[in-house]
Order: C-alpha cells, then structure tokens, then sequence
C-alpha cells in the first residue's frame, strides 16, 4: 500500500520524461505562433469557483470533484480543469484592461474522481487554451485551428473533427422547453441523475451515459431548429473559416460537452484508433462564464487536451521521437588513492558544461568501463596509477574504441574541443 500510488494515479518516470517534453515543446512552438501566452493557476481553488463556474448539475461537480475543508474551514477543490481558474485569474488581474483578445495557455495536473481505466484517471493532465474578448467566430475557428496543428504537427492523422452549436441565453429556453416536452413521458424509467436535472438542466440529459436514456437522448429535439439568428450565424461563420482553412469537420447536433458553460460553438476532437476513451480534445464558447463568476461581461473560448491520451496515440503509432540520453565523460578511477584527483577534474568538467559522471561504490576498473558504456558516456577518462605518476590520464573515445594520453591538467580544454566535434 505505502510503495503504491493511489488508484488513478501514476508516476512519470524519467524513462517516459523526454516523451512529456517533447509534446509539450511542440504545444508551446505552436502557441507562441498563434500568440498565445503561458499562465500557471494554483492546483486548488474555492470550491464555488467550480460549482460556479462548471455548473453544480454536471458530473464533474455533482461527482468527480476533491473537494475539502481546510484548516482555516474553507471549501477547496483541487481544479478538475482550468478554464474557471484562468477565468477567475483573468478578472483578479483585471486583464480585460489590455486590448483584446487576452490568449492565455495552460499545461498542468487537474483532478477528478472518475473511475480510471486506461485514457482515463484521477490525476491527469490537461494542456489547454483561453482566448478572451472576442465575439468573432475567428477567433472559435483561430482555437480550433490551432488545436489541429498541434496533434497534425505531432504527426497524428485519422483525426476527427466535430463541431456544434449549443446556442446561448436566447435561444436556449425555447430548446429546454422542447427537450422537457420530449423527456417527459419517459422520466419514470430514466435514471436518477436525469430525474434530478430534468428541471434544474435538461440539456444535460443529452450527456447521461446510461445506455437506455442515451439512447433516448438520440431522438431528442435538436438545438439546431431552435438557434436564434446571432448564434445560426456565427455557427456559419465559424463552419465557413474552418473550409477556408482546409479543416475537415462534421457538424454533430448530438455534441453537448459535459460541462455547463458553452455557449455556441462546441467541439471535440477524436483520435478514433484509442477506442473508449478516444476524444483526445474537448471545448467551445463560454460567453457567460466571466460575468457569471463576478466579471466584467467578457466572451471567452477555449479548449483542453488530454496529455495522457495524446501520448498513448503518440505511442501506439510509434510517433514518439527516440532520445538517445547519454553523457560527455565517464570518470574512471580504480584506485581510492586518486578519487580526490578524479572527483575534482569531474567537478571542474561540469563547471565548463560537460555531462559527467563518476564511480560512487569504489567498483573495479571493468564493472567502472561497463557503468561508462551503460550511461552512453562518448568518453572514459581514466585515472591510473601509471599514467597518474607521469602527470597525465587516458582518455577513451568509447564509440572508436581508441586511445591517447592527455596531461591531466589539460583534460577540460581537450575534452571541450573532442565534445564538440560530435555537436
Ligand atoms: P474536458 O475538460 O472534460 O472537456 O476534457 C478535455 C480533455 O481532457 C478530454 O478530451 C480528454 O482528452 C482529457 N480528459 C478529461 N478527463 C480525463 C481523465 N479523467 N483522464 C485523462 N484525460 C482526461
């Protein structure tokens, strides 16, 4: 139990790391180009900024929330996501004081209590984008795009783009009525969580995942027969820039998202190959969401990526770029008696920018050589005894298998020029 990580969660080993990094360097490549900026929100905020925020008839807030009181007896949640954090970050440093539109991106561990299986757990993490202060239907299309070229960038085809409409405060109450019309006769053999959101919020019973009232919401009224002009519009808008910008989409009706604040454009990506958990991108518009939780009336898009579910697809098409992790130089010293020679020519190679590692368990001459090939090291320097008397080491180029003789005082500026004939 103490040697295992909680359900859900897992380790990232430094084996996995350099993968982290690589799709996190291209995530910010592409963000810089379409001038997006980093911001990093605490990992807990006032639970009300979720229920708020998200919507307190969602699964996430009714279900999946770690919600607890601190010492000082506040309600915390660790984030299940961080639209509402960079949301409520965007009107505590008044942000919407700078020409528009505010672009903010995110990369972090969010929170939620979901029964884990693979693509999914308790601990992941999101990468993620906010754009703040346009109405325009580009800028719907600007996010969109750039959620494509990152996972096209990251070489993933088989890429399936859907986009709806969930219209806004207008036309939404007219399409509530008709859903409620359609639900009704049927709410007694619905489950629970529909019975309880049936008058609170009956879109949400477009999302149950219950088979029967999923297969029930299929034959649901369609928000697309109810959209007010404004949204049918900007939904045209939207469609018309994605076709310029040569992006394959499907228009899905069905697509509601689990979480309340979309308005207007929604959309997922799939990766279909990874099965269950496919949707690898999930967002939309929120142009309710900063008024809501006490801001100015600001209109908002954004999307977030499932870092894990990417790295699966990245793996199971072996996209993942192989790192060859090595080091410059490998100190060998078989004779204690010359350890303290040996461990300050490692010191001083460090200082001059060099990789360099040393023998810590006073191991053999051999079992040293062998821990230098392991470690990829391009270079033993060794630290005989004989060579030692004549002031000098042997310096082994590990790949060629050749050898010279250098004056040990002389070892950083040669190793310096020999490293750099591989750069
Ligand atoms: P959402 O914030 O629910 O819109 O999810 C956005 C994306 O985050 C999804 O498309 C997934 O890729 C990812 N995601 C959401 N929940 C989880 C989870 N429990 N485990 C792993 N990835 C997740």
């Amino acid at each position: 139990m103490l040697t295992t990580a909680p359900r859900g969660t897992k380790d990232i080993l430094p084996s996995e790391i350099e993968n982290w990094r690589y799709v996190e360097a291209a995530m910010r490549r592409i963000c810089a180009q379409f001038g997006y900026k980093e911001i990093r929100t605490p990992v807990f905020e006032h639970t009300e900024l979720f229920k708020r925020g998200i919507g307190d008839t969602t699964d996430v807030v009714e279900k999946e929330m770690y919600t607890f009181t601190d010492r000082g007896e506040r309600s915390i949640t660790l984030r299940p996501e961080n639209t509402a954090s960079a949301v409520r970050a965007f009107c505590e440093h008044k942000m919407y004081a700078e020409p528009a539109p505010t672009k903010l991106f995110y990369i972090g561990p969010m929170f939620r209590y979901d029964r884990p299986q693979a693509g999914r757990y308790r601990q992941f993490h999101q990468f993620g984008i906010e754009a703040l202060g346009v109405d325009s239907p580009a800028i719907d299309a600007e996010a969109i795009l750039l959620a494509v070229t990152i996972l096209k960038e990251l070489g993933l085809k088989d890429l399936h783009l859907k986009i709806n409409s969930v219209g806004c405060s207008k036309c939404r109450p007219q399409h509530r009525a008709k859903l409620q019309d359609y639900f009704r006769p049927h709410l007694e053999g619905m489950c629970n969580d529909c019975k309880s959101r049936f008058e609170r919020n009956p879109l949400r019973l477009l999302d149950c995942k219950v088979p029967h009232d999923h297969e029930l919401a299929a034959g649901a009224p369609s928000l697309e027969e109810c959209l007010c002009d404004e949204c049918r519009e900007h939904f045209e808008g939207v469609k018309r820039l994605l076709t310029a910008a040569g992006v394959d989409f499907e228009v899905d009706n069905t697509l509601v998202r689990g979480l309340d604040y979309y308005t207007k454009t929604a959309f997922e990506i799939q990766y279909v190959p990874l099965g269950a958990q496919s949707a690898v991108c999930g967002g939309g518009r929120y142009d309710g969401l900063v008024k809501e939780i006490g801001g100015q009336d600001v209109s908002g898009i954004g999307f977030a990526m499932g870092m894990e579910r990417i790295l699966l697809a990245l793996e199971s098409q072996n996209l993942l770029p192989e790192h060859k992790d090595g080091i410059d130089a490998f100190i060998v010293c078989p004779n204690q008696a010359n350890f303290e020679a040996a461990f300050k020519t490692a010191i001083a190679l460090r200082q001059a920018g060099l990789k360099t590692e040393f023998d810590f368990l006073a191991r053999s001459m051999k079992a040293q050589m062998k821990q230098a090939g392991r470690l990829n090291a391009r270079f033993a320097v060794i630290f005989g005894d004989d060579e030692l008397a004549r002031g000098a080491v042997t310096l082994k180029n590990m790949a060629e298998s050749t050898q010279t003789e250098i004056p040990v005082d002389d070892t950083v500026t040669i190793l310096q020029t020999e490293v750099q004939k591989y750069e």
